[in-house]
């Protein structure tokens, strides 16, 4: 039982391990810089972390590049390859306390959503692919008497995945999952902020029985470390979680070396619609809190545009705002704490930034707005909730990544998709509505890769997960995850 357990003291008996993972073997960045790890919840150093650079992602490449052209791993009997991946994920489950407190020590998440929510997510999604891997099968297709033509699908050989600071593990495990079931070897780059659990689950892989080379981590900054295997000519393709504006770099990186494929889950604004005929106000209240207050805010897929019809607007306002109070933000190793810290001074501070504009435009700030508990040295802001918000407002149109509601007011159905519609992204949306008709009609006319009917951010291994628009293409998840670490081999045989 997680909340069983001293947290603290276990945080003081932690060991950190900050050098890069290349090759089976924990080794410094050649250069042998390093930078800081910082704890987001109280400011302070935990760790050095090897600053690895082209050099690094040189060596990287070349030991997952060697690794795969022996074959141990991409040309394994299935069978073998999903018992090693089994044991991988059992072993994440077994140091289940151990990189929970990691990743919630690196970014503020509240011990309780790390331990129940982030690291059972990361076993559970290598845990799916393992038991995939001898499930997918190639085809035949028809090409008459005289030949059979066999279509199969192949591993494309060295995977770049460069993910994000959010959910630092299980959005590296989406990634890891289907990029290593089907035979490819990986070079991970976790965010600048959030290296410790990638660090710490690679010697994990090893030790799950795993090859040498297969899976590498070179922790290090976008400007070096991202922007040298974007650039790598011994690169196959690169999965990556992040930005917008750092996704439309990868692409430029592919066009400017070796048209490397490219797959892109990226930010995103997503409207969660509240309807006057949605009986149940209380659950959707309770969703739309959730769905922007979770993770404090930090959530691709966040509910930040909350989009109301004005028959319910003040009722429903009321009952967000009335969450939105009893949520205070705790220090995150307390099991009781619900709301944890922002991930980084610069976060903290270009959420402050939009929280300031949206005042200037004219919004109107319901609650919150503040930087709360700074006398802990670390990051955390008040769940926040705008209203009199309008669709061009930034506030209403750039990703804030942070614990702050944007409501905007609308009359009827057909506005309310309009304004969903009406940003660049189109990563997730939700409406709330009794109307079978209605609910029917919003989720075919939702510019979204993930539409929520009556709920909100429902999610299995079983269902693919991505954007349209600028939210980026390709899946994370499901089966469909295949389709980013494999191309298709057609094979005629005449007889
Ligand atoms: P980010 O700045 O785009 O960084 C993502 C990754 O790209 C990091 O590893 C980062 O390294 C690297 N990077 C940064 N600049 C680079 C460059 N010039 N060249 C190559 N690589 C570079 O995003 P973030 O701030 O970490 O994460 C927040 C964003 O991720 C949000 O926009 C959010 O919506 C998105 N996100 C999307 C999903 C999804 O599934 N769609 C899930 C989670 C998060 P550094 O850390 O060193 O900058
Ligand atoms: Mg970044």
């Amino acid at each position: 039982m997680s909340d069983l357990i001293d947290w603290h003291r276990r945080a003081e008996a932690l060991r950190i391990e900050g050098r890069a993972y290349i090759d089976g073997a924990y080794v410094a960045a050649i250069a042998g810089e390093t930078f800081d790890c910082i704890n987001p919840a109280t400011g302070a150093k935990i760790a050095d972390i090897a600053s690895c650079k082209a050099a690094d992602v040189d060596a990287a490449v070349a030991a997952a590049r060697r690794a795969f052209e022996r074959g141990e791993w991409s040309r394994m009997a299935p069978l073998d390859r999903k018992k090693i991946m089994a044991r991988f994920s059992a072993l994440i489950l077994e140091h289940r306390e151990e990189l929970a407190l990691l990743e919630s020590l690196n970014v503020g998440k509240p011990i309780t959503n790390a331990f129940n929510g982030d690291i059972v997510s990361a076993a559970t999604t290598i845990q799916w692919y393992a038991e995939a891997i001898d499930k997918v099968y190639g085809e035949v297709a028809p090409s008459g008497h005289g030949m059979t033509t066999m279509v199969i699908r192949e591993a494309l050989g060295v995977i770049a995945a460069v993910v994000p600071w959010n959910y630092p593990l299980s959005m590296a495990c989406w990634k890891l999952g289907p990029a290593l079931a089907s035979g490819n070897s990986v070079v991970l780059k976790p965010a600048e902020q959030s290296p410790l659990t990638a660090l710490r689950i690679a010697q994990l892989a090893t030790d799950a029985g795993m090859p040498k080379g297969v899976l590498n981590v070179v922790p290090g900054f976008g400007e070096t470390a991202g922007k040298a295997l974007g650039l790598h000519m011994d690169v196959d393709a690169v999965a990556f979680t992040g930005s917008t504006a750092v996704g439309k770099l990868f692409m430029q990186y592919a066009g400017q070396s070796n048209i490397k494929r490219v797959g892109l889950e990226l930010g995103g604004k997503s409207p969660h619609i509240v309807m006057a005929d949605c009986s149940d106000l209380d659950a959707a209240a309770q969703a739309v809190a959730s769905g922007i207050f979770g993770n404090a805010g930090q959530v691709c897929n966040a509910g930040s545009r909350l989009i109301v019809d004005k028959a319910v607007r003040e009722k429903f306002l009321e009952k967000v705002v009335e969450h939105a109070s009893k949520l205070s933000a705790g220090d995150p190793l307390d099991p009781a704490t619900r709301l944890g810290a922002i991930v980084s001074a610069q976060q903290l501070e270009s959420v402050l930034g939009y929280v300031e504009a949206g005042r200037q435009e004219g919004a109107k700030l319901l609650v919150g707005g503040q930087r709360v508990r700074q006398e802990s040295g670390g990051y955390f802001v008040a769940p926040t909730v705008f209203g009199d918000v309008l669709p061009g407002m930034r506030i209403a149109q750039e990703e804030i990544f942070g614990p702050v509601l944007s409501a905007i007011t609308v009359n009827g159905l057909e506005e309310a998709i309009a304004v969903a519609n009406n940003t660049q992204y189109g990563l997730a949306a939700g409406i709330w509505t009794d109307n079978v008709k209605s609910a029917m009609h919003a989720s075919r006319a939702l510019r979204a890769g993930v539409v929520w009917v009556n709920c909100f951010d429902r999610g299995s291994m079983a269902a693919p997960f991505g954007g349209f628009k600028q939210s980026g293409f390709g899946r994370d998840k499901s089966l469909h995850a295949f389709d980013k670490y494999t191309d298709w081999k057609s094979i005629w045989i005449a007889h």
